[in-house]
């Protein structure tokens, strides 16, 4: 065990049943059998993670966020008990919520404020029909209404989307309704479909994530300049076009991923088991062989001409292992990674 690694941040992604209101069409999960283990196990495994930050003369508290989530986590009895111990630790750590936001009502909106999470994530993949399509019919109208009751109490609201080949085009009108109902921010990034066979179909081809770059940063453009809402381009190879940092993979270092019967991944879009929480500590599971050759820093094939690749090391991991079943490939959506065109100028749009 290499305890000598010690992560700067640790963003725990929680996701605690399979329980779910919504079929969605994209979604990752086989299951939506609700088998969650319940509060206690919840609350050993919060306490778990708190003594894994530590803190205390020899090294200082190693700064933690929660992100919590299903299924859907509002469909689940003994969420608000969760939610109230999160809040009792508000000084050791923070979190945030992300759902698919059609079971948020005024009432919960407002227990929310009190809360007090860093943010509600409510997920919005297109103009209504197409939500409607890809979430169930009258998603869309539902997701907005818990948009707007967490608006209305003041609860930070980001939305996000996830672009696909039939859907990726309409990032655009979902950025103009975030302004217009005043979120805090409309991220994106692409779908990460199951690995195997077949996965290549569900992706954004090279061209497609070209303009699905552009699009975003015409969305931000175009924004007007005393709108609240953000747009950031900081996921993979979103820098290509928006100028922002430019993003790497941190699954493993800075991000661990629990699924609702215990499995650790690095990432929920990496599924590689690593362990179980409930049946062993996390810091044993962290500093563990399989955690540490997902940190081994890689060459990634494809990025070798690019003048990113110290940076971006490979862009999506996950979009690499879902397509090839391995991690030192470059992200299958970037451009400057196709055979004839490694390492071409890539000229970031100041202004669109
Ligand atoms: S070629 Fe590789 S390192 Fe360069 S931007 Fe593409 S994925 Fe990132
Ligand atoms: S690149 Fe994929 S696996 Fe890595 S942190 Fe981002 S979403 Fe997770």
């Amino acid at each position: 065990m290499d305890q000598r690694y010690r992560p700067s941040n640790l963003l725990l992604q929680w996701h605690l049943s399979d329980a779910c209101n919504l079929r969605c069409t994209h979604c990752y999960q086989e299951s939506f059998e609700a088998q969650e283990p319940g509060l206690e196990h919840w609350l050993q495994l919060l306490d778990d993670y708190l003594d894994f930050l530590g803190g205390d003369r020899q090294a200082p508290r190693i700064p933690g966020h929660i992100n919590v989530t299903g299924g859907e986590p509002f469909a689940l009895r003994d969420f608000p008990a969760l939610l109230d111990t999160f809040a009792r630790h508000r000084k050791s750590l923070s979190f945030g919520i992300l759902s698919n936001g059609t079971l948020i009502y005024r009432a919960m909106a407002r227990q929310l404020r009190h809360w007090n999470p860093s943010f509600v994530q409510i997920s919005l993949d297109g103009i209504p029909a197409t939500h409607d399509r890809i979430r169930g019919e009258g998603s869309h109208a539902k997701a907005v209404a818990g948009i707007r009751a967490l608006c209305a109490e003041g609860v930070r609201v980001l939305i996000s989307f996830t672009a696909q080949p039939d859907n990726y085009q309409e990032f655009p009108a979902v950025a103009r309704l975030g302004h217009e109902l005043g979120v805090h921010k409309v991220w994106s990034d692409r779908v990460i479909p199951p690995s195997g066979p077949g996965a290549t179909a569900l992706m954004l081809t090279p061209a497609q994530t070209e303009e699905y770059l552009l699009l975003m940063a015409q969305a931000r453009a175009a924004l007007p300049a005393k709108s609240t809402t953000q747009i950031p381009l900081h996921r993979a190879l979103q820098f290509l076009e928006g100028g922002d940092s430019i993003y790497r993979c941190t699954a493993g270092e800075s991000l661990i991923t629990v699924m609702p019967d215990g499995t650790l991944y690095p990432c929920r879009r990496l599924p590689i088991p690593v362990g179980n929480v409930y049946q062993h500590r996390l810091h044993e599971l962290y500093y563990g062989a399989p955690l540490q050759d997902i940190r081994t820093p890689r060459q990634y094939e494809g990025c070798e001409q690019c003048g990113f690749a110290q940076r971006c090391q490979g862009g999506l991991r996950c979009l690499s292992w879902a397509a090839t079943g391995r991690l030192d490939q470059a992200d299958p959506g970037c451009t400057l990674a196709q055979p004839g065109t490694a390492g071409k100028a890539w000229v970031p749009i100041k202004a669109v």
